[in-house]
């Protein structure tokens, strides 16, 4: 067993940390967050220096690295800001779904919008009615001819509004629940496509999230993503995959808080000594450190085992529970080692907190997580 990156894992870890170091400004991204305006330009850039989809193939503007990688650098770049990192992980978000399931003509050309820096990519899976339950939707397409006829109201959807096309999860076979669902891919300029706010969000204040109607949407029946019917299975597959990469946002997150606040224990004082001198306050460090240390190591293992063609649904659940929660956690305690000051704006440890708290929430909430790790381990009894 080796618990060591190779080399060029390590380089494409340094790569990540040198580009986000030049290119994730502090004022920046209290700039984006109030403004409530997406990072393109540095997207963009990622794109141009191929960090965008890097574990998509070559063909497609990858560079053929696996999840693992792709994981490391999310990580890195949450590390240096919970805000423009979650963005550069969204931008991408269902691609997987057209890389596994696209025909040749979908993934020439969305997969190569995204990594190329032409279309940010959204997947709308969540209705008003159906979160954690997607087993029914009651968006439906229903065929027309040679076209399908979209209708439905998709909600919390990020990307919203700035995205160049949706990965859609609907109904078509209204009575066969989630043997009746099927996947479609629609630009997003499509006529009958509206988007309204979901309202003023805790956290990821430049990222748009948005509920997006489907009113008489027509697209052609070449839209189809995958087999027709077989969408709810497509949809669980990429959960599997993608939930490593909320692992990372998660990982990356939660370090970066905790290196902000071990940074300022060793500088402030109180009582006349450095609170980083504090028994209790080295104790939270240790607990945070441990934490992190433990989070690392699962969501490393999951990415490597899917890299390595030995997919864990249930170990990828583990690493998307359990960084998350250390997230919050982490971030949580790192406020509180900065004092009154982890409360202001500008120390950039609050952002990461209201950050971190999404990855709890968003591609399976931390109960969803329990229970498919809880359904592995007991089996049908
Ligand atoms: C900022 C943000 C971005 C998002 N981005 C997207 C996106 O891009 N695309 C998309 O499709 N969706 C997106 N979502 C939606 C997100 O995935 C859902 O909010 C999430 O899956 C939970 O669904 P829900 O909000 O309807 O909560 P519900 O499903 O109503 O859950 C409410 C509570 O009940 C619990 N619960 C539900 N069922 C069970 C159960 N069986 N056992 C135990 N507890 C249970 C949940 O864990 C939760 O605590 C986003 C959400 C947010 C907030």
């Amino acid at each position: 067993m080796k618990f060591e990156l190779d080399k060029a894992q390590k380089d494409i870890q340094k790569a990540a940390k040198r580009f986000a170091k030049g290119e994730f400004d502090k004022e920046l991204a209290l700039e984006l967050e109030t403004t409530h305006t997406y990072p393109m330009d540095i997207w963009r850039k990622a794109c141009e220096e191929g960090f965008i989809g890097l574990h998509f193939p070559d063909q497609y503007g990858g560079s053929d690295f696996g999840q693992l990688e792709n994981v490391l650098v999310l990580e890195q770049f949450c590390q240096r800001d919970s805000g423009i990192g979650a963005a550069m992980l969204t931008a991408p978000f269902a691609c997987e779904i057209i890389l596994h399931h696209g025909t040749d003509e979908q993934k020439e050309k969305y997969l190569n919008q995204v990594t190329s820096g032409e279309a940010i990519s959204a997947g709308a899976f969540t209705e008003p009615a159906h979160g954690s339950d997607i087993t029914s939707m009651a968006t439906t397409a229903v065929k027309d001819g040679d076209e399908w006829l979209i209708n439905g109201v998709k909600t919390f959807i990020t990307n919203a509004g700035i995205c160049g096309f949706y990965v859609l999860l609907v109904q078509t076979d209204a009575e066969a629940g989630h043997k009746g669902q099927s996947m479609f891919i629609v630009d997003a300029d499509a006529p009958g496509i509206d988007v309204a706010s979901v309202g003023e969000k805790m956290g990821l204040k430049m990222i748009p999230t948005g509920e997006v109607s489907f009113k008489d949407v027509r697209v052609p029946a070449s839209s189809l993503l995958g087999v027709e019917n077989k969408g709810f299975y497509q949809v669980l597959q990429f959960f599997d995959e993608s939930r490593l990469g909320v692992a990372a946002q998660a990982l990356g997150t939660a370090q970066g808080a905790f290196d902000r606040a071990v940074e300022y224990v060793k500088g402030r004082e109180q009582f006349g000594q450095k609170i980083g001198k504090f028994q209790a306050l080295q104790h939270k460090i240790a607990e945070m450190a441990t934490q992190l240390e433990l989070a690392r190591l699962i969501t490393y293992k999951a990415a490597w085992l899917a890299d390595n063609k030995k997919p864990d649904a249930k170990l990828s659940a583990m690493a998307k529970y359990y960084a998350g929660k250390i997230a919050s956690e982490v971030a949580s305690e790192s406020m509180q080692l900065l004092g009154g000051y982890g409360y202001i704006t500008e120390f950039e440890v609050e952002r990461f907190y209201r950050d971190a708290r999404i990855t709890e929430i968003y591609e399976g909430t931390r109960e969803i997580q329990k229970n498919i790790i809880a359904g592995h381990v007991l089996g049908r009894f």
